[in-house]
């Protein structure tokens, strides 16, 4: 193989072999003392930069130049050179990385020609924007904050350097973080992409649910690095926190994530987002991953690239990077900016060769594109520094939010899908936790709670005194109702998850309590109405607040109406029929359904997410269902007591009545059941918040 060896500054060059000891033309050096090589790609022009800003700097910067193709140079660096390359490309190219590695030379130059060569013949992709049902409620619900928390955790580890043990703690964070969110969806992993480095890539799946085999990417970097360090020691041990270089992209990432988790979404495409180790030693993860899915033909057909997303430069929100990017992908990148964040400046940008993870991508083929923080040069100049901290960049992430929230929208306008919330967070007297409600009563005379587990079984408990108002609910969030009870303004809750009592004092004696979960955290929060006044006390925080809503002589009737799993302020109104409902997504709205006599008994009947209007009239149900519509059916007698749950655990309320202590159950799966628990005077728990 012809070697076309070049030297550069020559005189510098002759300087640094002097230096180090060592030619290629003598072997015999070749021993012990030899500096350990990597094969790296970088852009000739700015190679010359490097050296011209090496050698201002009193540094030396000669490695052996192997052959030049396209532009592109292969060479042979040692430790010590690639240093110096990279603090050059990011302190005077701006650029993160600004080389590629490579295990050797053909891969090299396999490279060069991917990358300057036609690209193969990739099937394209129609892009359309039509998806807002989906990319509107998750781009709402994403935080600044928690973009904030994420970066703040990456950023407390010394290093995140690929070759380190720190490095290594970090991927377990980030692994260990995007599990947790993704906790109870079975159609999605998180796992490792092991390298041959100390650092693993990591990769969360959400399964496509009509297209699984076309593969929508979204990424970023997790490794930082230190300008200047040794790869051998000091990489290793000096402060890289990399607040921006690439928490921010990972934070920004996660955060679409968790939105994708929580609003249940299931993407028609199988959608991958992917954390990539060693970006910073040459693009190594992204490329080894990249290659891998080549070789085994996966179709992936998009990328985008998160690195770095929370320093903003004046008068603009968003650079898409032009060069080694998909022109149409970008295009329509843009085009998600104009539709769902039509208030951002969004300019484009170049970066150069190899500038980030989008590069091996782009090589193959893929369509990849690159919204970047800031125009190139007007971008983070504290990376790669002991200083690239969260307080030098965007303190608050309130930058990095808009590439969460793009980066959001191009999920779901490209693997489209749709979001289903999880089913109402409101559960009837499910206090273990199997998802049915359970046939249970409060025992007024001697205080005591009779359960019937339909998975635990049976079991009996003194709580509370004669007098007081049962309140089950689910307040320590374990997805266990927990027992309570309400005594003229103080709630005494023993908390499923921990077996301990919590006593709490909201609210005065002759408010009507409803333990439901407004903040939608998964926890009932504290919460009385008062005559038109609710008083909530959020479990997600010491504040409560106070809202007018409805009027005296109103039954307080607060539930998940719209189905965002949240609770919503709601009152029936007897003397006009009417409900009055403060959806906490939907809006307001008034409906008239029921007579003053009736009992009010919201639930979810037809299974949408959504509380139905309902109403028990003397043994019959009238029922306004979200989806399955108006229904009426005759269960029960003018005496019965009306106790809707889901008894048979399928997501759909039933209908049931309690009579003296036998109960009956027309269940929507299960079928018609009759089971006798319980004494007259009993108080049924399904039934608490029935007037
Ligand atoms: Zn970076
Ligand atoms: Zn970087």
């Amino acid at each position: 193989m012809l070697k076309n060896r070049i030297l550069l500054l020559a005189a510098t060059a002759v300087a640094a072999v002097a230096i180090l000891g060592y030619t290629a033309a003598e072997p015999t050096q070749v021993s012990a003392a030899t500096p350990h090589k990597t094969w790296i790609t970088v852009d000739m022009n700015e190679l010359k930069t490097m050296q011209v800003f090496a050698a201002m700097g009193g540094r030396f910067l000669a490695p052996e130049i192997v052959t030049v193709r396209n532009g592109i140079a292969v060479l042979q660096a040692t430790d010590d050179e690639i240093s110096i390359i990279s603090e050059h490309a990011h302190k005077n190219l701006h650029k993160c990385a600004g080389f590629m590695a490579h295990p050797d030379e053909q891969d090299a130059l396999d490279t060069i020609d991917m990358v300057t060569g036609p690209k193969p013949s990739l099937a394209t992709v129609t892009y359309t924007i039509d998806n807002a049902a989906t990319v509107q409620p998750m781009i709402n619900d994403m935080a600044a904050p928690n973009i904030k928390d994420t970066i703040t955790s990456l950023s407390s580890f010394t290093t995140r350097y690929y070759n380190s043990t720190t490095g290594l703690d970090s991927a377990f964070w980030i692994k260990n973080k995007w599990t947790t969110l993704a906790a109870g969806r079975s159609d999605v992993t998180v796992e490792y992409f092991n390298h041959s480095w100390v650092q693993p890539s990591i990769i969360l799946t959400i399964q496509g649910t009509t297209n699984p085999s076309e593969v929508v990417i979204l990424g970023g970097h997790q490794d930082s690095i230190r300008s200047g360090c040794s790869a051998s020691t000091t990489c290793q041990t000096l402060p890289a926190p990399g607040a921006d270089d690439d928490a921010s992209g990972i934070a920004s990432l996660t955060e679409v994530i968790r939105v994708a988790m929580e609003s249940n979404y299931r993407p028609a495409k199988t959608v991958k987002f992917m954390a990539y180790a060693a970006e910073e030693a040459g693009l190594l993860g992204s490329k080894a991953i990249a290659t891998s899915y080549q070789n085994s033909g996966v179709n992936v057909v998009g990328v985008l690239q998160l690195d770095m997303t929370n320093y903003k430069a004046p008068s603009t929100d968003i650079a898409m990077i032009t060069d080694h990017t998909n022109a149409a992908q970008n295009t329509f990148v843009r085009n998600l900016a104009s539709t769902y964040l039509s208030t951002l400046t969004v300019v484009d940008t170049q970066c150069g060769y190899s500038c980030s993870d989008h590069a091996p991508w782009d090589a193959r083929g893929y369509a990849a594109s690159f919204p970047f923080e800031a125009p190139m040069g007007s971008d983070n100049p504290f990376i790669h520094t002991a200083s690239d901290t969260l307080a030098n960049s965007d303190p608050n992430a309130t930058h990095a939010l808009k590439f969460s929230k793009l980066a959001g929208a191009y999920m779901a306008e490209l693997a489209k899908g749709t979001i289903a919330p999880t089913a109402s967070a409101e559960k009837f007297a499910d206090f273990d936790g199997d998802g049915k409600t359970d046939v249970s009563v409060f025992r007024p005379s001697n205080s005591v709670w009779y359960i019937q587990g339909s998975q635990a079984g049976f079991s009996a408990a003194q709580f509370g005194v004669s007098t007081d108002q049962p309140v089950p609910a689910d307040f320590d969030g374990d997805g266990k109702t927990d027992i309570a009870v309400y005594r003229d303004g103080v709630w005494y809750s023993m908390l499923s998850a921990t077996s301990t009592v919590n006593i709490t004092s909201f609210g005065i004696a002759g408010d009507k309590p409803q333990p439901k979960d407004f903040d939608g955290d998964g926890k009932a929060d504290k919460a009385v109405y008062r005559g038109g006044t609710w008083y909530v006390l959020k479990s997600n925080g010491s504040q409560y607040t106070v809202a007018q809503f409805g009027l005296a002589g109103d039954i307080a009737a607060a539930s998940d109406y719209d189905g965002d799993g949240k609770a919503d302020y709601a009152v029936y109104r007897p003397s006009q029929g009417i409900w009055y409902v403060l959806g906490s997504t939907a809006g307001f709205s008034a409906r008239q359904f029921g007579i003053s006599t009736d009992k009010p008994v919201p639930a979810d009947y037809d299974g949408d997410g959504k509380t139905d209007l309902a109403v028990y009239r003397d043994g019959i149900w009238y029922l306004q269902r979200t989806t399955g519509g108006f229904t009426a059916f005759q269960f029960g007698i003018a005496s019965d007591i009306p106790a809707a749950g889901d008894y048979d655990g399928d997501g759909k309320a039933d209908a049931g009545v309690f009579r003296d202590g036998v109960w009956y159950m027309l269940r929507s799966t299960g079928g018609f059941a009759v089971t006798g628990f319980g004494l007259a005077g009993d108080k049924p728990l399904p039934s608490t918040f029935v007037p």
